[in-house]
């Protein structure tokens, strides 16, 4: 049995037709349906449906074998490492430092409201500032314009929700897309077919 993980949404959309290409089709419409282990035409691979937050702890563990997961959600992970053999190059965006566009110099530390509390903690302790960091789960870009925080950090794609909230993206942290991580046990006992598997996707990566 080869398992799968990954999450709902833009991975969810952009992976599926990547697996179509190497013949791993779910046998029941995703989007119809509400179940999370999802059988496929092939009947050794199953895909299973988690938080994206959730698909590195999956695969650590070996609960999955194989997982599609954001590299925000891989730099983000404090776990034990799983291997991260291919980047599939979907769902691309930057992770960025943002603040107001009419942003004064801020005395005394930075506070800096984000869900990438690790991320940015190493980011600025490489930088040599200290800041103070703010967790938050969702609408960073609300921060600044409460007064909660002086910058946050987010994933930016076209910047419309940044412009459309007065902010301007800052400092570039990272290059952020979907890889495809494997257990390691999984590598090793059922090394032909993900080997197999990962070589295919990289192919079709490569020339479509
Ligand atoms: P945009 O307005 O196009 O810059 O998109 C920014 C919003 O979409 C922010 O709320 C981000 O958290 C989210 N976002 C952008 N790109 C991605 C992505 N690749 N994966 C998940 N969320 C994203």
């Amino acid at each position: 049995m080869l398992t799968i993980a990954l999450s709902k949404g833009r991975i969810f959309d952009e992976a599926m037709p990547l697996l179509a290409k190497v013949d791993i089709r779910p046998v029941t419409d995703p989007q119809r349906s509400r179940k999370l282990i999802l059988p496929t035409n092939q009947e050794d691979v199953t895909l299973v449906i988690i938080r994206a937050n959730d698909v590195p702890t999956y695969v650590e563990y070996g609960a999955a074998d194989i997982g599609i997961a954001g590299k925000d959600v891989l730099m983000e992970y404090a776990g034990d490492s799983v291997y991260e053999p291919l980047d599939l190059g979907l769902a691309r965006c930057k992770l960025m430092l943002a603040g107001p566009r009419d942003a004064t110099n801020v005395v005394g530390r930075l506070r800096v409201a984000t869900k990438y509390v690790n991320t940015t903690r190493r980011y600025f302790a490489a930088k040599g500032t200290q800041v103070e960091i703010i967790r938050l789960y969702g609408s960073m870009e609300l921060a600044p314009l409460l007064g909660l925080a002086d910058r946050i950090v987010d994933l930016v794609d076209t910047g419309n929700t940044l412009k459309a909230n007065g902010l301007i993206p800052l400092e570039h942290i990272a290059d952020i897309s979907s890889w495809v991580i494997v257990n390691k046990a999984s590598m090793k006992m059922k090394h032909v077919r993900i080997k197999a598997f990962v070589q295919q996707l990289a192919q079709i990566v490569e020339h479509g």
